[in-house]
């Protein structure tokens, strides 16, 4: 059994969803399918979340009547397309009129997340599949968290795999569930769908999840950087896991959890190249036959603030890290890294979470730790991620002499624990080009 996942791209259009149909239907496996909302196939396009997102805040009521006017022509036109018989403006019309019965501050979520459910319903309809709501199982705790296991409990008491068993097959909405804590639609962060996906999943015990976008896998460095990366054919999840998390875009980071403790494989696949294999993410890779030192991939970002505290002593006064840390926690800021010398801490975190809290975080630790000097510098990160790194000799020094070639300063270089990846810290204005670098060196 396959559960199926389909991005916004693939379901923009009557089009790009005829090619979804035919992908289902050939393999009988495809029984269980999770949707986006429509998004973006040609430049002119905007994304149904966004226009949905400003109908909840327009900023004048001709924004918000444009927007309500090409949400119903998308869908309309998504319905007539494919032949089916569907008045989309009722759909629409219900959904504005159910507003008046949520709390003002849950509207946001159940506003955005309508475009996943319209297109949950159409393809069910057009499938011939059943419908199954996703607030009926992807369950969210009392803090807005998503609760994989209590999903699992759910899905047991609703009968999820009944459901699917007596039917055809069953679409369920990507990108939301229920609330315990409101009892109505919360919505997973932006991109979500991917985790709905691998959360769903994880509830009927599939025995793979396929998430079908418009590219054809994870990529070795993103194509906007490096002119035509090469496809990644097999990853681990605690490889896609560093990638994702550091910038590559191709899945959601939180995608990876539930599929990692179901031990469920996850299939990229491209909806315009159905024959290309895609990448193929598990436990452990069949066969392996990557080379020890070779390049799994490189991601990045820009927007990392490195506070650098210096203090004569530091090493040998206790708490010094701890304090520092519950600073960062007591803001709500999460600390990504914690590259250290003897005398020397550098705690890296994002800059939208530290800008707002900087003067006081400062502060605080001026007073707490008492540092000799505190220095604030702003960075971009770059994780490569190469096979068999902590048993392979030279890799730092093949990383560091592909940057020095390309004239370009390491600020920071960080080995982890985690033996897969290594992270350097480059100026942003040195970014893109090291990137470059490093992919050029490490592929030619
Ligand atoms: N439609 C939502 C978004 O645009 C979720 C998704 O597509 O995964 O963020």
């Amino acid at each position: 059994m396959k559960t199926c996942k389909f991005g916004g791209g693939p379901l923009a259009n009557a089009a790009q969803i005829a090619k979804v149909l035919e992908i289902i239907r050939a393999d009988k496996e495809r029984r269980c399918i999770v949707v986006s909302a429509p998004g973006i196939a040609s430049p002119t396009d905007q994304k149904i979340t966004d226009l949905l997102y400003t109908l909840v805040n327009p900023p004048c009521e001709t924004t918000r009547r444009e927007a309500a006017a090409t949400i119903i022509s998308r869908y309309q036109a998504i319905i007539n397309g494919l032949g089916l018989k569907i008045a989309f403006r009722l759909w629409f019309n219900e959904a504005i009129e159910s507003l008046k019965h949520i709390k003002a501050d849950r509207r946001k979520d159940f506003l955005a997340s309508r475009g996943e459910y319209w297109m949950a319903q159409i393809l069910a309809e057009a499938l011939g599949y059943r419908f199954v709501d996703a607030t009926s199982f992807v369950v969210f705790d009392g803090n807005g968290i998503f609760d994989l296991n209590e999903s699992k409990k759910w899905a047991r008491a609703t009968s999820l795999k009944r459901k699917l068993a007596e039917a055809e097959g069953i679409v369920v909405p990507g990108f939301y569930g229920t609330s315990i804590r409101y009892g109505g639609v919360i919505t997973f962060p932006r991109d979500g769908s991917d985790i709905s996906g691998a959360a769903v999943a994880f509830c009927i015990d599939a025995d793979i999840y396929e998430n079908w976008k418009d590219v054809s896998g994870v990529m070795m460095a993103d194509p906007r950087i490096v002119e035509n990366p090469r496809k990644i054919d097999a990853l681990t999840f605690p490889e896609l896991r560093e990638l994702a998390y550091m910038g590559a875009k191709v899945l959601h980071d939180e995608a990876i959890l539930p599929a990692r403790m179901g031990n469920i494989p996850i299939n990229v696949r491209n909806t315009n190249e159905p024959d290309d294999k895609g990448t193929l993410i598990s436990c452990k890779i069949d066969n392996d036959t990557r080379v020890p030192g070779s390049l799994i991939g490189i991601a990045g970002k820009k927007g990392f603030s490195v506070i650098r505290l210096e203090k004569a002593g530091m090493n040998n006064e206790v708490g010094f890290l701890r304090s520092t840390c519950q600073i960062m926690e007591n803001h709500g800021i999460n600390v990504e890294h914690v590259p250290g010398g003897i005398d020397t801490l550098s705690v890296i975190v994002a800059n939208k979470d530290f800008e707002a809290s900087r003067k006081s975080v400062i502060e605080k630790i001026g007073l707490a730790c008492k540092p000799d000097l505190i220095t604030v510098e702003v960075m971009a990160l770059i994780c490569v991620a190469i096979h068999d790194m902590v048993e392979t000799p030279g890799v730092a020094a093949r990383l560091c002499q592909s940057l020095s070639n390309a004239k370009i300063n390491i600020r920071m270089i960080n080995q982890g624990a985690s033996a897969i990846s290594i992270i350097i810290g480059v100026n942003e204005k040195d970014y893109e080009e090291a990137v470059r670098a490093i992919y050029k060196d490490f592929t030619s």
